[in-house]
């Protein structure tokens, strides 16, 4: 991929989405946190519903000692992996409890609390604190490969590979406009690509869709 293919990609999803940030619900960096914990393997949506109701009543770290971990199971019981998910958010507010948020303000601090993965942490500091990192999910991994952007095998390797070849000044906003983009265009089933004005540069367009539909 030529750094003027990546510059097109870029300022087409900065035109199709000038105003993308996190669509998940919360009131506070302690609640994106968990929002963020929550949202694996689980819709947005999912997400927000369910803390519409919960987040009225946790509202920072100190609530788990009224919650305790079967009732913020009870809350959470729709999300996927609901169970670990508790077991994980219990312990989160256990050492925020302790320790300020503010006191993690790196990807690789973040991760001293084990169930943080690299894209939870990513996703959180690109958010709340602008940090120029890209958080990878499967998504974005799928959409970087389609594009050759990256040409990898996992959301792991792809988090190695696409910040050596982004700009770091990219980064935060390329994570939300890449979330908008295959939320809404660059679907796993069914991509619009008759709407999208990267064919011409899509390596999965010219490989995939160009010979399944001739
Ligand atoms: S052409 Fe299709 S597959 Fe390629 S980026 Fe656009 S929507 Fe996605």
């Amino acid at each position: 991929m030529t750094k003027e293919n990546i510059k097109i990609i870029i300022s087409y999803l900065d035109k199709l989405f000038p105003d993308a940030k996190t669509e998940l619900f919360y009131e506070n960096e302690f609640q994106l946190l968990i929002a963020i914990i929550m949202s694996a393997q689980t819709t947005d949506k999912q997400v927000n519903k369910v803390n519409k109701v919960f987040f009225k009543v946790f509202k920072n770290p100190d609530d788990w000692l009224k919650l305790w971990q079967k009732n913020i199971e009870n809350y959470i019981k729709t999300v996927w992996f609901y169970k670990t998910k508790a077991k994980n958010i219990y312990r989160t507010c256990e050492i925020l409890y302790k320790n300020d948020l503010n006191n993690f303000s790196t990807v690789e601090k973040l991760q001293t609390l084990h169930w943080v993965g690299i894209k939870t942490a990513k996703v959180f500091l690109a958010i709340t604190k602008n940090t120029q990192v890209l958080g990878v999910d499967t998504h974005v991994h799928r959409v970087l490969n389609r594009l050759w952007i990256v040409k990898t095998k996992s959301p792991l390797e792809t988090d190695k590979k696409v910040e050596k070849i982004l700009k770091k000044e990219d980064l935060s906003k390329l994570h939300h406009t890449l979330i908008f983009f295959w939320r809404y265009n660059c679907t796993a089933r069914n991509p619009k690509c008759d709407l999208c004005d990267l064919k011409q540069i899509c390596k999965y367009y010219k490989k995939v869709i160009l010979i399944k539909n001739k």
